[in-house]
């Protein structure tokens, strides 16, 4: 088997909450807490959680956007962690991140054109006619046409500034993309439309993508592999099929719940979770979701529970699901 294209090992980010005049540390927001994962080369791999979570401070960690309190993050077997700012500047031709709010990100005082040319200057990339014949291509391979190059961000649709926000990250040909809930503030109807130019340019372009949302049903029929994460941690990563027929953490099988069904007598087995996610500044001792679970027991207070694999290549942290216990494993 060929290595993973990117491959992130224990990686924790502590954000200081400080206190005082003199700005005192006194404690941590454990926002991302020992996290691993790999992406293969062509798939994509859906991040998912509620807000909070620690998906989208994982996704700007990749990019170095954030750096990282602890862990590796190795990209095409170099350590991304370790290259100087200069080298990740040059990495970050090969990485590029999607936007959820493609307004905020897009300059409005630019033109489509000089935003899209942008990229390639700051990579030194080509000639002034090479870089308007790319922006030019590349507004093509997203549906737009050459007219949109001169017009600006408020001209455009929601849909119409996410397809720009997708041309702008492919200028430098990456071969990775963050995706970071690149739909979700877009109407449903948009919302197919991007996914399907997403998987599309995945297919023609070979691209990697990892895709955060805070949905299952979001994810479920872009992703190869789905990583389901609470509190700043992955409780459960599987393959996409996997994952949906046979949810084995009660957060998954939560979140699973909240996806809309289109069936008017569809009726639920299951009350969706109660309460709110707690502070990552003080999360719960032992499994971090005992204090929403519906099937906590004494260990879970007590216990951090470990990764157990179910199946090839599906793993879950709950105290339901480990080698001592695995008569109560509901996937054999
Ligand atoms: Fe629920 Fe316990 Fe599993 Fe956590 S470890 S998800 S509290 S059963």
């Amino acid at each position: 088997m060929s290595e993973p294209l990117l491959k992130v090992e224990g990686l924790k980010k502590y954000f200081p909450i400080q206190s005082g005049v003199v700005s005192r540390t006194i404690g941590h927001v454990k926002a991302v807490d020992d996290v691993s994962f790999e992406v293969n080369e062509g798939e994509t791999l859906g991040i998912v959680g509620e807000s909070g979570c620690g998906k989208s401070t994982t996704g700007r960690m990749l990019m170095r956007l954030l750096e990282p309190t602890e862990g590796t993050i190795t990209f095409k077997g170099r350590k991304i962690s370790e290259l100087s700012n200069k080298e990740m500047r040059a990495m970050r031709r090969n990485i590029q991140m999607v936007f959820q709010d493609p307004y905020a990100s897009l300059n409005p005082r630019h033109t489509i054109g000089k935003i899209l040319e942008e990229p390639l200057i700051v990579h030194g990339i080509g000639n002034a006619a090479e870089r308007k014949k790319k922006v030019s291509e590349l507004l093509k391979i997203v549906g737009l046409s050459d007219f949109h190059a001169k017009r600006y961000p408020h001209q455009f649709s929601g849909g119409q500034r996410q397809r720009v926000g997708i041309a702008r990250a492919l200028m430098t040909n990456p071969e990775l993309i963050i995706a970071d809930e690149p739909v979700s503030a877009l109407d449903v109807s948009v919302q197919a439309q991007v996914l399907n130019l997403m998987q599309d340019l995945q297919k023609e372009l070979k691209l990697t993508y990892i895709f955060i949302a805070h949905d299952l049903g979001v994810v479920r029929h872009i992703s190869n592999r789905v990583a389901v994460m609470y509190l700043g941690h992955i409780v459960e990563i599987a393959d996409s099929e996997s994952l949906y027929e046979e949810p084995l953490h009660p957060y998954t099988q939560a979140l699973l719940t909240a996806v809309p069904v289109p069936d008017p007598d569809f009726k639920r087995e299951q009350e969706l979770i109660q309460g709110d996610i707690p502070s990552p500044s003080n999360p719960p001792s032992g499994c971090t979701f005992h204090t929403r679970c519906p099937f906590k027991m004494d260990i879970c207070t007590k216990e951090v529970p470990a990764y157990f694999e179910a199946k090839k290549g599906h793993s879950v942290a709950c105290h339901l699901f480990n080698e001592e216990r695995n008569d109560i494993n509901p996937i054999n």
